[in-house]
């Protein structure tokens, strides 16, 4: 199994080279300064109909699958964009799969329109400051009072968190840690819903990465996802997804770092010959695009599996893993063959370099992959 090119996603390629090249790569250095893109940005890819892909058009998406969007996280990052972007306008890639899967069309037409529409934005608050690996240890508490449910506690490291205008939030439907999760839609500006801080941080600077605190906050019984004892199986559900599109974006990060590696060393002469001249130097080339090549056939071998439906928990765990290995090599690989210039700001290398090293944290570690892969061998 693999994911076949048919015409439709040849165009789709297209379609997304063209939005990177025109409404991207000029204005790229300016978001990884200002630390987040600008709104305008979700509604100019959404009228291309890039939003909303993987999404379907009972819900405002374009339709198309997981491996769609695989296609345009490749492309998007082939044509000189970055994992960063792709965290900061596709955050709705991972807030909106449970609103879409409960099938409330409430929820769906107050939030997942707006936002594949690119007007609204969304975000995801799983992780917690206590530990974000353990999801059944969640603290944050709602309590039921008539039509609301009360929400205490905070979260962090909150992708698009600054700017977005709505969190699906897990939360404690019980009492705080006893791993009976709830999901609740928890709108800005809600009383007591305070953004604490805007995280700095090595990578992913035109991304926005959040610390939400909730005191008191008093959330419609209606914004709640599905039962209310349903958190746990929904947010492990919609885990394959994320995983898959991270290594993605790990694989898509490596093959362009091999690009960019073999245009420096065919373009830099030292001790009078080219770099790619010397046979260690096109060994390592060889190396990396193996690497990265492998990468690509397993993530696109499991994300088809997944596509049709097969549970494939453990792949999906190791996909992950080996994309990251495969990333991480490439990304460092790549960096010391440009030398000196591999180290500046001037460099896109420098910038892949630093927004790989989140690949093998966020959406579960890499340790916890291990744990998911040795469970699923009978360990
Ligand atoms: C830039 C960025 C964006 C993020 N975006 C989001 C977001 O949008 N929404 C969201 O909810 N979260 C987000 N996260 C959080 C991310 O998913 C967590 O950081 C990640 O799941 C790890 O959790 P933790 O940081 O609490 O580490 P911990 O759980 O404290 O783990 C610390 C270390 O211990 C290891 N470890 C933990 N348990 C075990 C074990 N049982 N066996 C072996 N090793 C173990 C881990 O692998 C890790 O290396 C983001 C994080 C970052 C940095």
């Amino acid at each position: 199994m693999t994911i076949v090119d048919t015409p439709e996603r040849r165009q789709l390629r297209e379609l997304t080279r063209a939005f990177v090249t025109r409404e991207v790569l000029p204005y790229l250095d300016g978001w990884e300064r200002a630390g987040e893109v600008p709104r305008s940005l979700h509604e100019t890819a959404a009228k291309l109909g890039l939003l909303g892909i993987g999404f379907p058009e009972s819900v405002g998406g374009s339709g198309g699958n997981l491996l769609d969007s695989i296609i345009v996280t490749e492309e998007i990052i082939r044509s000189g964009g970055s994992s960063g972007l792709i965290a900061a306008l596709f955050t709705h890639g991972i807030a909106l799969p449970h609103l879409v899967a409960s099938g409330n069309d409430d929820l769906i037409d107050r939030y997942v329109r707006p936002t594949l529409a690119g007007t609204m934005l969304g975000a995801l608050a799983i992780t917690e400051p206590d530990g974000g690996s353990d999801v059944a240890g969640i603290r944050t508490c709602a309590r039921r009072d008539g039509d609301h449910y009360v929400v205490n506690g905070s979260k962090t490291y909150i992708t698009s968190g600054v700017r977005a205008d709505f969190v699906t939030t897990a939360v404690c439907a019980d009492f705080p840690g006893s791993g009976e999760l709830a999901l609740l839609v928890i709108e800005k500006g809600a009383p007591g819903f305070t953004v604490g801080r805007r995280l700095e941080k090595l990578g992913w600077h035109c991304s926005d990465t959040a610390e939400l605190s909730f005191v008191d906050v008093r959330v419609p019984v209606a914004n709640r996802i599905g039962p209310e004892d349903t958190g746990f199986i929904t947010i492990m559900q919609h885990f394959a997804t994320e995983r898959l599109s991270l290594a993605t974006q790990a694989y898509a990060t490596a093959q362009r770092c091999v690009e960019l590696a073999i245009r420096w060393c065919r373009d830099r002469s030292t001790f009078g010959r080219p770099l790619a001249g010397r046979q260690l130097i096109r060994h390592r080339l060889a190396e990396m695009h193996t690497r990265a090549e492998a990468a690509r056939a397993y993530v696109h071998e499991v994300a088809a599996r997944v596509a049709a439906g097969e549970p494939v928990v453990t792949e999906v765990a190791m996909a992950k893993n080996v994309a990251v290995a495969a990333c991480d090599h490439v990304v460092d690989a790549a960096l010391q063959l440009h030398g000196g210039f591999g180290y500046l700001r001037d460099a896109e290398v420098e910038r892949h370099y630093r927004d790989a090293r989140i690949l093998g944290i966020g959406g579960g570690t890499t340790e916890i992959m291990n744990e998911i892969i040795a469970k699923g061998m009978g360990l």
